[in-house]
Protein backbone atom coordinates (compact mmCIF):
# COMPACT_ATOMS: atom_id res chain seq x y z
CA UNK A 1 0.00 0.00 0.00
CA UNK A 2 1.81 3.35 -1.07
CA UNK A 3 1.68 5.60 1.42
CA UNK A 4 -1.20 8.44 0.44
CA UNK A 5 -0.32 11.80 -0.33
CA UNK A 6 -1.02 14.18 2.71
CA UNK A 7 -4.67 15.16 3.13
CA UNK A 8 -6.13 12.59 0.55
CA UNK A 9 -9.14 11.04 1.61
CA UNK A 10 -10.00 7.32 0.15
CA UNK A 11 -13.63 6.76 1.29
CA UNK A 12 -14.50 3.83 -1.16
CA UNK A 13 -12.34 0.79 0.19
CA UNK A 14 -10.92 -1.19 -2.68
CA UNK A 15 -12.58 -3.97 -3.62
CA UNK A 16 -11.04 -7.71 -3.38
CA UNK A 17 -11.98 -11.05 -2.74
CA UNK A 18 -14.75 -11.49 -0.29
CA UNK A 19 -13.84 -12.97 3.12
CA UNK A 20 -15.72 -16.44 3.57
CA UNK A 21 -19.64 -16.07 5.17
CA UNK A 22 -19.29 -16.40 8.90
CA UNK A 23 -22.42 -16.49 10.93
CA UNK A 24 -21.53 -13.34 12.71
CA UNK A 25 -22.57 -11.91 8.94
CA UNK A 26 -25.96 -13.15 9.63
CA UNK A 27 -28.91 -12.29 11.22
CA UNK A 28 -31.02 -14.87 13.17
CA UNK A 29 -33.65 -15.15 10.23
CA UNK A 30 -30.84 -15.54 7.58
CA UNK A 31 -28.79 -17.91 9.77
CA UNK A 32 -32.12 -20.03 9.86
CA UNK A 33 -32.03 -19.66 5.68
CA UNK A 34 -28.80 -20.34 5.48
CA UNK A 35 -28.94 -23.61 7.64
CA UNK A 36 -32.27 -24.76 5.66
CA UNK A 37 -30.11 -24.44 2.42
CA UNK A 38 -27.96 -26.94 3.40
CA UNK A 39 -30.78 -29.38 4.04
CA UNK A 40 -30.86 -29.10 7.77
CA UNK A 41 -33.58 -28.09 10.12
CA UNK A 42 -33.87 -24.35 10.71
CA UNK A 43 -33.89 -24.74 14.63
CA UNK A 44 -29.90 -26.20 13.92
CA UNK A 45 -29.02 -22.14 13.11
CA UNK A 46 -30.58 -21.51 17.05
CA UNK A 47 -27.91 -24.28 18.81
CA UNK A 48 -25.18 -22.70 16.20
CA UNK A 49 -25.89 -19.54 17.82
CA UNK A 50 -25.66 -21.05 20.92
CA UNK A 51 -22.18 -22.37 20.43
CA UNK A 52 -20.88 -19.24 18.94
CA UNK A 53 -22.15 -16.60 21.05
CA UNK A 54 -23.56 -18.03 24.47
CA UNK A 55 -20.56 -21.02 24.72
CA UNK A 56 -17.90 -19.70 22.89
CA UNK A 57 -16.90 -23.15 21.44
CA UNK A 58 -13.83 -23.25 19.80
CA UNK A 59 -14.89 -25.37 17.38
CA UNK A 60 -17.21 -28.06 16.23
CA UNK A 61 -15.85 -31.08 18.47
CA UNK A 62 -17.85 -29.46 21.18
CA UNK A 63 -21.41 -29.54 19.65
CA UNK A 64 -22.54 -32.26 21.39
CA UNK A 65 -26.05 -31.18 20.80
CA UNK A 66 -25.57 -31.59 17.02
CA UNK A 67 -25.42 -34.78 15.42
CA UNK A 68 -22.20 -35.68 14.39
CA UNK A 69 -23.08 -36.33 10.81
CA UNK A 70 -23.91 -32.62 10.71
CA UNK A 71 -21.35 -30.77 12.46
CA UNK A 72 -18.54 -30.64 9.48
CA UNK A 73 -20.86 -29.34 7.16
CA UNK A 74 -22.16 -26.72 9.38
CA UNK A 75 -19.39 -25.39 10.34
CA UNK A 76 -17.51 -25.61 7.03
CA UNK A 77 -20.46 -23.24 5.68
CA UNK A 78 -21.13 -20.90 8.48
CA UNK A 79 -17.87 -21.25 11.12
CA UNK A 80 -15.46 -21.04 8.51
CA UNK A 81 -11.86 -19.87 10.57
CA UNK A 82 -11.80 -16.09 9.67
CA UNK A 83 -8.29 -15.04 11.20
CA UNK A 84 -5.37 -16.55 12.67
CA UNK A 85 -3.01 -15.15 15.60
CA UNK A 86 0.64 -13.79 14.44
CA UNK A 87 1.30 -12.82 17.74
CA UNK A 88 0.53 -11.55 20.98
CA UNK A 89 2.35 -9.03 22.41
CA UNK A 90 1.69 -7.88 26.46
CA UNK A 91 2.65 -5.27 28.63
CA UNK A 92 1.61 -3.11 31.82
CA UNK A 93 2.09 -6.43 33.72
CA UNK A 94 -0.11 -8.59 31.05
CA UNK A 95 -2.75 -5.69 32.08
CA UNK A 96 -2.29 -4.90 27.99
CA UNK A 97 -2.35 -7.38 25.60
CA UNK A 98 -2.31 -6.23 21.60
CA UNK A 99 -2.84 -9.15 19.30
CA UNK A 100 -1.32 -8.97 15.74
CA UNK A 101 -4.34 -11.14 13.41
CA UNK A 102 -3.95 -12.60 9.58
CA UNK A 103 -6.95 -12.83 7.63
CA UNK A 104 -8.20 -15.32 5.22
CA UNK A 105 -6.26 -13.03 2.24
CA UNK A 106 -3.32 -12.79 4.27
CA UNK A 107 -4.13 -8.91 5.38
CA UNK A 108 -3.10 -8.16 9.05
CA UNK A 109 -4.99 -6.52 11.53
CA UNK A 110 -4.59 -5.52 15.28
CA UNK A 111 -7.11 -5.33 18.52
CA UNK A 112 -6.04 -4.98 21.99
CA UNK A 113 -7.47 -6.22 25.30
CA UNK A 114 -7.06 -4.19 27.85
CA UNK A 115 -7.68 -5.48 31.46
CA UNK A 116 -8.88 -2.53 34.47
CA UNK A 117 -10.19 -3.85 37.93
CA UNK A 118 -13.77 -3.16 37.44
CA UNK A 119 -13.36 -4.57 33.57
CA UNK A 120 -11.91 -5.76 30.52
CA UNK A 121 -12.44 -3.56 27.48
CA UNK A 122 -11.31 -4.59 24.06
CA UNK A 123 -10.25 -2.42 21.24
CA UNK A 124 -11.32 -3.65 17.64
CA UNK A 125 -10.74 -2.72 14.20
CA UNK A 126 -13.09 -2.01 11.90
CA UNK A 127 -10.80 -1.75 8.22
CA UNK A 128 -7.41 -2.96 7.62
CA UNK A 129 -5.93 0.52 7.74
CA UNK A 130 -7.29 3.77 7.04
CA UNK A 131 -8.28 6.34 4.52
CA UNK A 132 -8.58 9.18 6.64
CA UNK A 133 -4.82 10.08 6.35
CA UNK A 134 -4.76 11.75 9.57
CA UNK A 135 -0.80 12.66 9.41
CA UNK A 136 -0.43 11.70 13.45
CA UNK A 137 -1.96 8.39 13.39
CA UNK A 138 0.52 5.49 12.00
CA UNK A 139 -2.63 3.80 10.94
CA UNK A 140 -3.87 6.76 8.94
CA UNK A 141 -0.43 6.77 7.21
CA UNK A 142 -0.55 3.05 6.05
CA UNK A 143 -3.57 3.97 3.46
CA UNK A 144 -6.83 1.89 3.55
CA UNK A 145 -6.65 -1.45 2.26
CA UNK A 146 -10.24 -2.97 2.92
CA UNK A 147 -13.10 -2.85 4.77
CA UNK A 148 -13.22 -5.91 7.48
CA UNK A 149 -16.61 -8.01 7.16
CA UNK A 150 -19.16 -7.99 9.72
CA UNK A 151 -17.78 -11.34 10.62
CA UNK A 152 -14.24 -10.20 10.92
CA UNK A 153 -15.12 -7.64 13.28
CA UNK A 154 -17.11 -9.70 15.95
CA UNK A 155 -14.94 -12.63 15.59
CA UNK A 156 -12.81 -10.17 16.77
CA UNK A 157 -14.02 -10.05 20.06
CA UNK A 158 -15.16 -13.75 20.36
CA UNK A 159 -11.29 -14.51 19.95
CA UNK A 160 -10.54 -12.39 23.23
CA UNK A 161 -14.03 -13.48 24.84
CA UNK A 162 -12.23 -17.27 24.66
CA UNK A 163 -8.87 -15.89 25.45
CA UNK A 164 -10.55 -14.71 29.04
CA UNK A 165 -12.88 -17.81 29.54
CA UNK A 166 -9.68 -19.72 29.28
CA UNK A 167 -7.79 -18.12 31.88
CA UNK A 168 -5.38 -16.60 29.28
CA UNK A 169 -6.28 -13.07 30.09
CA UNK A 170 -7.99 -11.19 32.41
CA UNK A 171 -7.47 -13.94 35.33
CA UNK A 172 -7.79 -12.51 38.84
CA UNK A 173 -5.96 -14.90 40.08
CA UNK A 174 -9.04 -16.73 41.81
CA UNK A 175 -9.69 -18.80 39.58
CA UNK A 176 -13.26 -18.41 39.44
CA UNK A 177 -14.60 -18.17 36.01
CA UNK A 178 -16.20 -15.20 34.79
CA UNK A 179 -14.52 -13.22 37.52
CA UNK A 180 -13.56 -10.78 34.75
CA UNK A 181 -15.91 -9.97 32.01
CA UNK A 182 -15.02 -8.12 28.79
CA UNK A 183 -18.00 -5.61 29.03
CA UNK A 184 -16.49 -2.56 26.99
CA UNK A 185 -15.89 -2.71 23.15
CA UNK A 186 -14.58 0.27 21.82
CA UNK A 187 -13.96 0.89 17.71
CA UNK A 188 -11.10 3.05 18.28
CA UNK A 189 -8.47 -0.16 16.27
CA UNK A 190 -7.21 0.36 13.21
CA UNK A 191 -9.62 2.09 10.69
CA UNK A 192 -13.07 4.50 10.80
CA UNK A 193 -15.86 2.70 11.46
CA UNK A 194 -18.15 5.23 10.14
CA UNK A 195 -16.53 4.68 6.83
CA UNK A 196 -17.78 1.04 6.67
CA UNK A 197 -20.90 2.02 8.13
CA UNK A 198 -23.09 -1.19 7.32
CA UNK A 199 -20.94 -3.93 8.76
CA UNK A 200 -19.88 -1.98 11.70
CA UNK A 201 -23.51 -1.47 12.88
CA UNK A 202 -24.48 -5.28 11.68
CA UNK A 203 -21.14 -5.86 14.07
CA UNK A 204 -22.88 -4.07 17.17
CA UNK A 205 -26.07 -5.89 16.68
CA UNK A 206 -24.53 -9.38 17.02
CA UNK A 207 -22.38 -7.71 19.61
CA UNK A 208 -25.98 -6.47 21.81
CA UNK A 209 -28.30 -8.53 20.65
CA UNK A 210 -29.42 -10.65 23.77
CA UNK A 211 -27.91 -14.74 23.98
CA UNK A 212 -27.67 -16.57 22.21
CA UNK A 213 -28.67 -15.00 19.13
CA UNK A 214 -25.68 -12.05 20.30
CA UNK A 215 -23.54 -11.93 22.44
CA UNK A 216 -25.87 -9.83 25.08
CA UNK A 217 -23.40 -6.94 25.84
CA UNK A 218 -24.82 -3.78 26.85
CA UNK A 219 -24.81 -0.70 24.17
CA UNK A 220 -23.81 1.55 26.52
CA UNK A 221 -20.28 -0.35 26.73
CA UNK A 222 -19.60 0.38 23.56
CA UNK A 223 -18.25 3.12 21.63
CA UNK A 224 -17.61 4.26 17.94
CA UNK A 225 -15.19 6.70 17.36
CA UNK A 226 -14.94 8.78 14.27
CA UNK A 227 -12.83 11.69 12.78
CA UNK A 228 -16.40 12.99 11.88
CA UNK A 229 -17.92 11.81 8.91
CA UNK A 230 -21.17 14.22 9.89
CA UNK A 231 -23.93 12.22 7.28
CA UNK A 232 -22.98 8.86 9.33
CA UNK A 233 -23.44 10.38 12.81
CA UNK A 234 -26.80 11.39 11.47
CA UNK A 235 -27.32 7.94 10.28
CA UNK A 236 -26.09 6.45 13.40
CA UNK A 237 -28.65 8.84 15.27
CA UNK A 238 -31.29 7.21 13.70
CA UNK A 239 -30.68 3.76 14.47
CA UNK A 240 -31.52 4.64 18.02
CA UNK A 241 -28.98 2.61 20.10
CA UNK A 242 -27.06 3.79 22.88
CA UNK A 243 -23.58 3.65 21.99
CA UNK A 244 -21.15 5.98 23.29
CA UNK A 245 -20.09 8.39 20.22
CA UNK A 246 -16.40 9.79 20.64
CA UNK A 247 -15.35 12.47 18.40
CA UNK A 248 -11.70 12.51 17.32
CA UNK A 249 -12.01 16.59 17.48
CA UNK A 250 -7.67 17.55 18.17
CA UNK A 251 -8.51 21.10 17.42
CA UNK A 252 -10.96 23.69 18.08
CA UNK A 253 -10.83 25.67 15.51
CA UNK A 254 -11.12 24.78 11.20
CA UNK A 255 -7.24 26.38 9.76
CA UNK A 256 -5.32 23.41 12.13
CA UNK A 257 -7.90 20.76 11.94
CA UNK A 258 -7.52 20.97 8.44
CA UNK A 259 -4.33 19.87 8.56
CA UNK A 260 -4.58 17.30 11.45
CA UNK A 261 -7.73 15.76 10.68
CA UNK A 262 -7.92 16.24 7.11
CA UNK A 263 -11.68 15.32 6.80
CA UNK A 264 -12.50 18.49 8.40
CA UNK A 265 -11.92 20.26 4.71
CA UNK A 266 -15.59 18.34 4.04
CA UNK A 267 -17.40 18.72 7.40
CA UNK A 268 -15.71 21.66 8.94
CA UNK A 269 -15.50 21.70 13.20
CA UNK A 270 -19.36 23.19 14.00
CA UNK A 271 -20.88 20.78 11.57
CA UNK A 272 -19.29 17.64 13.37
CA UNK A 273 -20.23 19.26 16.61
CA UNK A 274 -23.64 20.01 15.53
CA UNK A 275 -23.49 16.56 14.59
CA UNK A 276 -22.72 15.20 18.04
CA UNK A 277 -25.27 16.88 20.18
CA UNK A 278 -28.15 16.01 17.86
CA UNK A 279 -26.31 12.44 17.98
CA UNK A 280 -26.12 13.09 22.49
CA UNK A 281 -29.68 14.22 22.38
CA UNK A 282 -31.08 11.11 20.48
CA UNK A 283 -28.66 8.94 22.41
CA UNK A 284 -29.06 10.15 26.02
CA UNK A 285 -25.24 9.74 26.47
CA UNK A 286 -22.50 12.19 26.82
CA UNK A 287 -20.16 12.93 23.93
CA UNK A 288 -16.35 11.99 24.43
CA UNK A 289 -14.22 14.77 22.32
CA UNK A 290 -10.99 13.12 21.67
CA UNK A 291 -8.02 15.54 21.43
CA UNK A 292 -4.46 14.21 21.21
CA UNK A 293 -2.51 16.82 23.07
CA UNK A 294 0.81 17.65 20.14
CA UNK A 295 3.32 19.77 21.47
CA UNK A 296 3.20 22.90 20.22
CA UNK A 297 0.68 22.30 17.71
CA UNK A 298 -2.83 22.18 19.50
CA UNK A 299 -1.51 22.61 22.91
CA UNK A 300 -1.72 26.30 23.58
CA UNK A 301 -3.95 27.61 26.10
CA UNK A 302 -5.83 29.90 23.52
CA UNK A 303 -6.93 26.31 21.90
CA UNK A 304 -7.97 25.34 25.28
CA UNK A 305 -10.16 28.39 26.30
CA UNK A 306 -11.71 28.33 22.58
CA UNK A 307 -12.28 24.37 22.98
CA UNK A 308 -13.98 25.57 26.10
CA UNK A 309 -16.16 27.65 24.91
CA UNK A 310 -17.08 25.48 22.02
CA UNK A 311 -17.80 22.71 24.11
CA UNK A 312 -19.37 24.18 27.50
CA UNK A 313 -22.86 23.75 28.70
CA UNK A 314 -23.28 20.87 25.92
CA UNK A 315 -23.02 16.75 26.83
CA UNK A 316 -19.65 16.51 26.09
CA UNK A 317 -16.57 15.12 27.74
CA UNK A 318 -13.27 15.36 26.88
CA UNK A 319 -10.82 12.53 26.96
CA UNK A 320 -7.21 14.21 26.10
CA UNK A 321 -4.35 11.82 24.90
CA UNK A 322 -0.93 12.35 25.35
CA UNK A 323 0.70 12.14 21.94
CA UNK A 324 1.77 8.53 21.44
CA UNK A 325 4.72 8.34 19.35
CA UNK A 326 4.54 7.00 15.59
CA UNK A 327 6.97 5.95 13.32
CA UNK A 328 8.20 8.86 11.03
CA UNK A 329 6.28 11.39 12.86
CA UNK A 330 7.73 15.08 13.71
CA UNK A 331 5.09 15.50 16.73
CA UNK A 332 5.76 14.84 20.39
CA UNK A 333 3.37 14.40 23.37
CA UNK A 334 3.04 18.12 25.08
CA UNK A 335 5.20 19.29 28.58
CA UNK A 336 3.36 18.43 31.48
CA UNK A 337 3.06 22.37 32.37
CA UNK A 338 1.35 22.76 29.09
CA UNK A 339 -1.41 19.75 29.53
CA UNK A 340 -1.86 20.88 32.57
CA UNK A 341 -2.85 24.67 31.60
CA UNK A 342 -4.76 22.75 29.18
CA UNK A 343 -6.66 20.66 31.42
CA UNK A 344 -7.10 23.93 34.25
CA UNK A 345 -8.73 26.33 30.90
CA UNK A 346 -11.46 23.30 29.85
CA UNK A 347 -12.28 23.35 33.74
CA UNK A 348 -12.65 27.49 34.21
CA UNK A 349 -15.69 26.64 31.74
CA UNK A 350 -17.16 23.58 33.78
CA UNK A 351 -16.41 20.91 30.86
CA UNK A 352 -15.37 17.66 32.28
CA UNK A 353 -12.40 16.78 31.09
CA UNK A 354 -9.91 13.58 31.88
CA UNK A 355 -6.36 12.77 30.68
CA UNK A 356 -6.33 8.90 29.20
CA UNK A 357 -3.81 6.68 30.14
CA UNK A 358 -1.14 5.61 27.54
CA UNK A 359 -2.00 2.04 28.03
CA UNK A 360 -0.36 -0.24 25.62
CA UNK A 361 2.96 2.33 24.47
CA UNK A 362 5.69 0.50 24.40
CA UNK A 363 4.06 -2.90 22.74
CA UNK A 364 2.97 -0.21 20.01
CA UNK A 365 -0.40 -0.75 21.30
CA UNK A 366 -1.58 2.55 22.10
CA UNK A 367 -4.26 4.89 20.26
CA UNK A 368 -2.77 5.90 16.89
CA UNK A 369 0.19 2.85 16.97
CA UNK A 370 -1.51 0.43 15.02
CA UNK A 371 -0.18 -0.37 12.14
CA UNK A 372 -0.11 -4.06 11.57
CA UNK A 373 3.17 -4.70 10.30
CA UNK A 374 4.32 -8.30 9.95
N1 LIG B 1 -10.85 6.52 12.88
C1 LIG B 1 -11.49 6.62 14.16
C2 LIG B 1 -11.17 5.44 15.05
C3 LIG B 1 -9.73 5.36 15.52
S1 LIG B 1 -9.72 5.80 17.20
C4 LIG B 1 -11.11 7.93 14.82
O1 LIG B 1 -10.18 8.57 14.37
O2 LIG B 1 -11.79 8.35 15.75
C5 LIG B 1 -8.08 6.16 17.50
C6 LIG B 1 -7.98 7.40 18.33
O3 LIG B 1 -6.60 7.65 18.60
C7 LIG B 1 -8.48 8.62 17.57
O4 LIG B 1 -9.04 9.54 18.45
C8 LIG B 1 -7.20 9.13 16.98
O5 LIG B 1 -7.31 10.46 16.57
C9 LIG B 1 -6.25 8.93 18.13
N2 LIG B 1 -4.85 8.91 17.72
C10 LIG B 1 -4.35 8.67 16.50
N3 LIG B 1 -3.00 8.74 16.51
C11 LIG B 1 -2.66 9.04 17.76
C12 LIG B 1 -1.40 9.24 18.40
N4 LIG B 1 -0.26 9.14 17.73
N5 LIG B 1 -1.41 9.53 19.71
C13 LIG B 1 -2.56 9.62 20.39
N6 LIG B 1 -3.77 9.43 19.85
C14 LIG B 1 -3.82 9.17 18.55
Amino acid sequence: MPKPIPGELTFVAPRGAKPPRHLADLTAAERREAVAELGEKPFRADQLSRQYFSRLSAGPDEWTDIPAASRAKLGEALLPELMSVVRNVSCDDDATRKTLWKLFDGVLVESVLMRYPDRVTMCISSQAGCGMNCPFCATGQAGLTRNLSTGEIVEQIAAGMRSIKNGEFGSDGSGEAGAVRLSNVVFMGMGEPLANYKRVIAAIRRLTDPAPGGFGLSQRGITVSTVGLVPAINRLADEEMSVRLAVSLHAPDDELRDTLVPVNTRWRVAEVLDAAWAYAERSGRRISIEYALIKDINDQAWRADLLGRLLKNHRAHVNLIPLNPTPGSKWTASRPEDEREFVRQLKLHGVPVTVRDTRGQEIDGACGQLAAAG
